[in-house]
């Protein structure tokens, strides 16, 4: 049976009919399916959760370990099932523990993205191509203006600058889920070893990436007498405390952000960001593109960004494509 015929767009976010479960749903339902660990897809509450095991393990860092009723792991590959409904968590290439899931229903199947991106990312599995009868991508940066430069040179940025001005300190806003790490592992392969300064609010999350196996080298929590000495060095904070108190104290700070919105110019003015880092877990425009024609599915629902655009050409290759309307809270990663 068409996807159409037993998925449906509910208050709660998308729903499996057949399945009677929520993918990502935006508040506390019975039961859900969660592709990752980001906030507007994770939340607490739920009552049985389905995850792989690294995304369980980021909701009970941030929620605590009472975040839902109950919880199975999904393994990626893994064919799972519930209520005849057959479930499949693939890669998805942005975040540690982040997945797409696939459904199938007699003989119709759909796979929903959840985030994705298509680049290399040293801290998770590479995104795998699924075929299914309808494909639900998201579209974060689902215009042709944002293209993404190689993570390498945005960091060789970074490392240049650090060279350039050994007295101040540099300080690089970044998410504390996913970009924080995926930074981390790129300084290291840069060939940066010294110690990377961490606001609090990283450092549990670096530790759990860690206890996964990822390979995160020296790293020291910033406590608060120490700011003045941090000259020479490079510190990661959120990007909320860039220019907070927490941040005044700091030697003469570069500051530097490390987004997929730095690719517009007066984003990065506005926040008065010195150093502007493109660096996006997320597909950029041609990875949305080439993506479409990679999993080669007939119908396309785009969901989750700017949708008209990728709708536009999804048409143009022939597809049926359509915009899914959800409530998009704001992406706590970008
Ligand atoms: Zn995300
Ligand atoms: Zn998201």
């Amino acid at each position: 049976m068409h996807p159409r015929q037993w998925i449906e767009i509910r208050p709660a976010g998308i729903y499996c009919t057949p399945g009677d479960f929520y993918i990502d749903p935006t508040s506390a339902v019975p039961r859900a399916l969660i592709t990752h660990g980001h906030a507007d897809h994770a939340r607490a509450g739920h009552g049985a959760v389905m995850a792989t095991a690294e995304t369980l393990a980021i909701m009970a860092s941030r929620y605590g370990s009472e975040f839902a009723g109950s919880r199975q792991i999904a393994t990626y590959g893994e064919e799972l099932s519930h209520n005849r409904v057959g479930i499949r968590f693939a890669p998805a290439g942005h975040i540690l523990g982040s997945a797409q899931i696939k459904l199938s229903w007699e003989d119709g199947s759909i796979v929903f993205s959840g985030d994705y991106k298509r680049r290399r990312d040293p801290t998770c599995p590479p995104f795998e191509v699924m075929s299914a009868d309808v494909f639900v991508t998201e579209a974060t940066f689902g215009l042709p203006v944002f293209v993404h430069p190689p993570i390498e040179q945005e960091i060789a940025k970074l490392l240049t600058s650090f060279r350039q001005f050994p007295e101040r300190c540099h300080l690089v806003g970044v998410y504390s889920l996913g970009k924080a790490q995926r930074v981390i592992c790129h300084l290291r392969e840069a060939g940066f070893d010294a110690p990377i300064y961490l606001h609090g609010a990283l450092v549990k999350l670096c530790q759990l990436y860690e206890e996964f196996g990822v390979a995160l080298g020296p790293l020291i929590a910033v406590a608060d007498q120490d700011r003045a000495a941090l000259a020479g060095c490079i510190v990661l904070c959120p990007p909320s405390a860039l220019h907070d108190r927490w941040a005044s104290r700091l030697p003469d700070p570069v500051t530097a952000l490390a987004s997929g919105w730095m690719r517009i110019r007066a984003r990065a003015k506005q926040q008065a960001v010195e150093l502007p880092l493109i660096i996006s877990d997320h597909a950029d425009w041609p990875e949305l593109t080439q993506t479409l024609s990679d999993v080669g599915a007939p119908e396309i629902w785009v969901t989750h960004g700017r949708e008209e655009a990728l709708v536009h050409v999804a048409q143009r290759m022939q597809l049926r494509a359509s915009a899914l309307s959800l409530l998009n809270d704001d992406e706590e990663d970008d």
